[in-house]
């Protein structure tokens, strides 16, 4: 039997608005860390994380000219938009393809593709988290829930063709075509 999509069953359609490129030592965000080989000793990687996050929020400003929320009683210091809609993609469906370039360890072959497959290269979930999450504080989208589609991958420098010649991420953001008022 042959079975018809209709038509709202179409994939969605998106807009391309910013191409964010951010360079610095990516982390993932509600990762676990191990130190010393079976210890098991755990801690967060805020050392990382930080500098990678604020990296990613800076990268994205610049890019986009988008800007934090700060409150003013409600509404933003900066702009005087109400939380609920401050955001500049806020209150639309988003999709994130991100593309994250972690270094490659020298034990490696230089000549050879290898894929980030180790935990040193940080589970991927983690490394889409670490960039909705900063997505939103830098202001260009609302909320990581606005994010409908994502697609996320990690590789190494120069080895597939949206790696950054040294470690930190590519980020391209997309909006639903015909959803932006
Ligand atoms: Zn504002």
């Amino acid at each position: 039997m042959t079975v018809t999509a209709p038509d709202s069953m179409l994939p969605d359609t998106w807009d391309p608005v910013a191409v964010i490129t951010v360079y610095g030592t990516p982390a993932g965000q509600g990762q676990v860390s191990f130190n010393g080989r079976g210890r098991g000793a755990r801690h967060t990687n805020e050392k990382w994380l930080k500098p990678w996050r604020a990296a990613i929020i800076q990268a994205t400003r610049d890019r986009t000219g988008c800007h934090g929320y700060t409150d003013w009683d409600g509404i933003c210091l900066t702009c005087r938009v109400p939380k609920p809609q401050h955001g500049l993609y806020a209150n639309t469906p988003v999709r994130v393809e991100l593309t994250v370039t972690v270094d490659k360890p020298k034990s490696n072959p230089k000549r050879k593709r290898t894929w980030p497959i180790t935990q040193s290269s940080t589970d991927i979930d983690h490394h889409a988290r670490a960039c909705l999450d900063s997505l939103s504080k830098a202001g260009v989208i609302k909320d990581d829930s606005q994010v409908t589609e994502l697609l996320a991958r990690k590789v190494y420098p120069g080895e597939h063709p949206e790696a950054l010649d040294q470690p930190g991420a590519v980020i391209r953001l997309y909006t639903l075509t015909g959803a932006l008022s």
